[in-house]
């Protein structure tokens, strides 16, 4: 499962990280890092959530189409 990003979208309201930190890592200034998340095997639905987590729709999984 990939996750992508919207680094631009992103507020930085670090609800993402505060939900799986070793998936979603901030930058320095609490944004999102821009690149592609690998979620490693078996944290899918924590992954999941954290997606849903952002109110920005910052997070999307990659392999999936985009809701709304
Ligand atoms: S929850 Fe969304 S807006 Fe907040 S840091 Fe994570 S990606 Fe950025």
């Amino acid at each position: 499962m990939r996750i992508s990003v919207k680094p631009n979208t992103c507020q930085g309201h670090a609800r993402c990280y505060a939900l799986a930190p070793e998936i979603f890592q901030l930058d320095d200034a609490g944004y999102i890092l821009p690149d592609d998340i690998e979620v490693p095997a078996g944290q899918e639905a924590l992954a999941q959530r954290g997606v849903r987590s952002c109110p920005e729709r910052a997070l999307f999984v990659a392999d999936q189409p985009e809701v709304g």
